[in-house]
C-alpha cells in the first residue's frame, strides 16, 4: 500500500494570544480524525503579546508543533513564505489563527486536492464588515480574475490547499500570497475552488483595513507584468515607444515642410512642442525596453529559472523525469 500523504498545516501569526489555545484546541482533533502523519507549522510574525509563550507551551508538549520566530513583523506574506520553506508535508495547507477558517473544512480540502494542485477555499458566506472589507474585496477579486485570466471567486481567503512542489518553487513578496494560484497556474497548476465556512473574529482586532487593497492592486500590476513580459519586456514597452516616436516625427515633418519649403514661423505652434515629447518620448520607452531586457537575461540566467516547465521527458518512451505518460 502507498505511504498515506503527510500534511503540513501551515499558520501566520501577529499578536493572536487569545485565539492560539482555541486554535490548537479545535485543530488538533480534526488533524487526529484524518489518520495521517502531519505537523502544525505556526510562523510568530513578531508577536509583542503573549503569542510566543502561548506557542512554546504547545510545543513543549505536542511534538507535532513546529514554532518559527521572526525576529520582528515581516507580514503576513512573508510568514507564509517561512511556513513553506520549513514545512515537510506532501501537502501543505494555510489558514489564519484568528479562527476565521474553521479546521473542519481540512479533510475536505485533503480528499478535494487528490486530483488537483490547489484547493482555494471560498468565503461564500464571510463575516467581515461589509462596506470596509467585502465590497473593496469583491472588486479586487474581480480585477484579479479578468487580469490573471485565473477564474476563482475568493483570492484572499487563507484557507488553501497545495501540493508541496507548487509552494517550494514560488518566491513571495509584497502582500503576494494571494496570488499564489494565479502563479501556479500559469505554469500548469491545476486549480479548484471550493466553498469553505467562514466566522466573524472572536478575539483581537484585523489587522488590515482597506489600505491593503491597493496594496492588492499594485501587487496584480506586478505579477501581470512579469507573466507577460518578464521573458520578453521589449515587447511590452516597445509598442508605445514606436508609436509615440513615429507621430513626433512625422508633425516634426510637417512643421519641418511648412518652415523649410513655405516658409511659415513655426516658433510659435503647440505642435512643435508635442512632436519633441513625443520623440523623446518614444526613445526613452524604447530604451527602458530595452534596458529591461538585459535586466531579465540576468534575472533568469543568474537564477538558473527556466523560460519554460517540463511535465515529463520520455526517452525510449520511458519517464525518465515527472510523470510516465
Ligand atoms: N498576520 C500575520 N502578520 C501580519 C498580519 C497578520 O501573520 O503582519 C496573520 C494574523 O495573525 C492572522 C492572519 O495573518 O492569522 C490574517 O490576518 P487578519 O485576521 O488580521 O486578516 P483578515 O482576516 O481581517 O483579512
Ligand atoms: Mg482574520
Amino acid at each position: 500500500m502507498a505511504m498515506k500523504e503527510s500534511v503540513s498545516i501551515v499558520i501566520p501569526i501577529y499578536n493572536e494570544e487569545e485565539s492560539i489555545p482555541e486554535l490548537y484546541k479545535a485543530l488538533k482533533p480534526v488533524m487526529e480524525s484524518t489518520d495521517r502523519p502531519y505537523e502544525l507549522v505556526f510562523i510568530d510574525d513578531g508577536s509583542t503579546d503573549a503569542t510566543m509563550e502561548k506557542l512554546n507551551e504547545l510545543g513543549k508538549k505536542d511534538d507535532t508543533v513546529v514554532v518559527v520566530s521572526f525576529r520582528r513583523n515581516f507580514g503576513q506574506t512573508a510568514a507564509m513564505a517561512a511556513g513553506f520553506k520549513y514545512a515537510t508535508g506532501d501537502v501543505v495547507i494555510t489558514m489564519d489563527a484568528d479562527l476565521q477558517n474553521d479546521p473542519e473544512d481540512i479533510p475536505m480540502l485533503l480528499e478535494k486536492i487528490k486530483d488537483c494542485d490547489v484547493v482555494s477555499g471560498w468565503r461564500k458566506d464571510r463575516q467581515d464588515a461589509a462596506l470596509s472589507r467585502k465590497l473593496p474585496s469583491f472588486i479586487a477579486n474581480r480585477l484579479i480574475s479578468w487580469v490573471t485570466g485565473v477564474k476563482l471567486h475568493d483570492y484572499g481567503c487563507t484557507l488553501k490547499a497545495y501540493r508541496k512542489d507548487v509552494v517550494k518553487n514560488i518566491r513571495l513578496y509584497g502582500e503576494m500570497h494571494r496570488f499564489i494560484p494565479a502563479l501556479a497556474s500559469w505554469v500548469g497548476a491545476k486549480i479548484i475552488e471550493v466553498p469553505t465556512r467562514h466566522h466573524a473574529r472572536r478575539w483581537g482586532q484585523s489587522k488590515y483595513g482597506i489600505s491593503r487593497t491597493i496594496r492588492v492592486v499594485l501587487d496584480l500590476i506586478t505579477v501581470k507584468f512579469l507573466q507577460s513580459f518578464s521573458t520578453r519586456p521589449i515587447h511590452a514597452f516597445g509598442p508605445a515607444g514606436l508609436l509615440l516616436g513615429f507621430f513626433g516625427f512625422l508633425f516634426g515633418a510637417i512643421l519641418s515642410y511648412e518652415k523649410i519649403i513655405l516658409g511659415h514661423d513655426i516658433g510659435g505652434r503647440p505642435l512643435l512642442l508635442l512632436s519633441v515629447l513625443l520623440i523623446i518620448l518614444g526613445f526613452q520607452l524604447i530604451i527602458l525596453g530595452l534596458l529591461g531586457e538585459m535586466l531579465a537575461r540576468i534575472y533568469h540566467e543568474s537564477q538558473d529559472k527556466p523560460v519554460f516547465y517540463v511535465k515529463s521527458i520520455t526517452k525510449g518512451g520511458k519517464a525518465t523525469e515527472g510523470e510516465t505518460p
